[in-house]
C-alpha cells in the first residue's frame, strides 16, 4: 500500500469556502476541535463521478454539529456544491470524500460560545476498506471491550470525532490480535455495530440488524435495508443478544467506506457468506452507480 502521509499529498482542499493547496490546509494547535473533541465529520464515496447520497451526508453533517451545539455556517446545498467542486478539481471519478467541521481558536476552554466554526472537504482514492483478496471469504472480527455509550452519556447519533476514541482503541486491539476489526456491544450488552460500520445477520432467509437508536444509523445501513425489502426479504430491526450470533448463518457489515463486507467470524461465532450477502453486495454496487439524467 502506498502510504504518502495525508498532509503531504498533492491536490487541493476546500477550506472555509476556498480551494487551497493540499499541503497548506492547516489549522493552529490551539483549536478547540483538537483539545475538546468539538469536531464532526462525514465519510462518503463517489462512483463514476457522482457522490452517492450527497444531500443525506450533508444533512447528517449539519445535524451532527447541532448535536454538539454548533452550527455549520453552510447550507446542505452549499455543502453539496462544495463537494462537487472538490471532486471535479481532484480529477477522480471514484473517490472517498471527507468533510470535517470543527470549532476554531477564539476561546480555549470548555466553553466555546464565541468560536468560529470551520469546514474543510478533501477527496482521495480509497479502493476497498478491507483487503479485496479475502473480502468474499469474510473478514474476522474481534469482540471489543468498550461498549457503545448510552445516548444519555454521549451524543450517540452524531458522527462526532470524540466518539471514535473507543473505536480506534478497539480496532487497534483487534488488529494486534490478527482481526480485521471489532464488533462493539452497547452499554446493555446488546450487539451494536463495528468501529466504523453497521452489522447485519441472516437466519432462515430473514435479515436481523440491531435497532439504530443508540449508535449511528448509517446511510449504507438504510440503503441496504431498502434494497433487501425491495427484493421482498424481511428485515427485522431489534435488540440482538450476543449469544444469538450462534444461530445466524450469514453476517455482513455496511458503511460508506466498508460498503457491504461479508463477515466469517466474530469472537467464537462462525458465519458462511452466502446468497443473501452476495445479492446485497451486488445490489449495493448497482445502487451506487450514477443515475442517468432524466431527459
Ligand atoms: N457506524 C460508525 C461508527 C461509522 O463510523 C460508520 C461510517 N460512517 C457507520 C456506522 C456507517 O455509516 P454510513 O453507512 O453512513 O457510512
Amino acid at each position: 500500500m502506498s502510504m504518502i502521509p495525508f498532509d503531504q499529498r498533492e491536490g487541493t482542499i476546500w477550506f472555509d469556502g476556498v480551494l487551497v493547496p493540499w499541503r497548506e490546509a492547516k489549522i493552529h494547535v490551539l483549536s478547540h476541535g483538537l483539545h475538546y473533541g468539538s469536531s464532526v465529520f462525514e465519510g462518503e464515496r463517489a462512483y463514476g463521478g457522482a457522490i452517492f447520497k450527497s444531500e443525506a451526508h450533508a444533512a447528517r453533517l449539519i445535524r451532527s454539529a447541532e448535536l454538539l451545539d454548533f452550527k455549520i455556517p453552510h447550507t446542505v446545498a452549499e455543502i453539496v456544491a462544495a463537494k462537487e467542486l472538490v471532486l471535479r478539481t481532484s480529477g477522480l471519478s471514484d473517490a472517498y470524500l471527507r468533510p470535517v467541521a470543527w470549532r476554531g481558536s477564539e476561546m480555549m476552554g470548555v466553553a466555546a460560545q464565541a468560536n468560529t466554526i470551520h469546514l474543510a472537504i478533501a477527496a482521495w482514492e480509497w479502493p476497498s476498506y478491507f483487503d479485496p483478496q479475502t473480502k468474499m471469504k469474510g473478514i474476522r472480527l474481534d469482540l471489543a471491550d468498550y461498549r457503545r455509550p448510552d445516548p444519555r452519556t454521549a451524543p450517540s447519533a452524531s458522527k462526532a470525532a470524540g466518539l471514535y476514541m473507543i473505536c480506534t482503541i478497539s480496532k487497534h486491539r483487534a488488529e494486534n490480535k490478527g482481526y480485521a476489526d471489532a464488533l462493539m456491544l452497547d452499554w446493555e450488552d446488546n450487539v451494536a455495530e463495528c468501529t466504523g460500520a453497521n452489522v447485519f445477520f441472516v437466519a432462515d432467509g430473514v435479515i436481523h440488524t440491531p435497532l439504530a437508536d443508540r449508535f449511528l444509523n448509517g446511510i449504507t445501513r438504510q440503503t441496504v435495508i431498502e434494497l433487501a425489502r425491495r427484493r421482498g426479504v424481511e428485515v427485522v430491526e431489534r435488540r440482538i443478544r450476543p449469544e444469538e450470533m450462534a444461530g445466524f448463518s450469514e453476517c455482513f457489515i455496511t458503511g460508506s467506506a466498508a460498503e457491504v463486507t461479508p463477515v466469517a467470524e466474530i469472537g467464537p461465532y462462525r458465519f458462511t457468506p452466502a446468497t443473501l450477502t452476495k445479492t446485497l453486495m451486488d445490489d449495493y454496487t448497482a445502487e451506487v452507480q450514477p443515475k442517468a439524467e432524466a431527459a
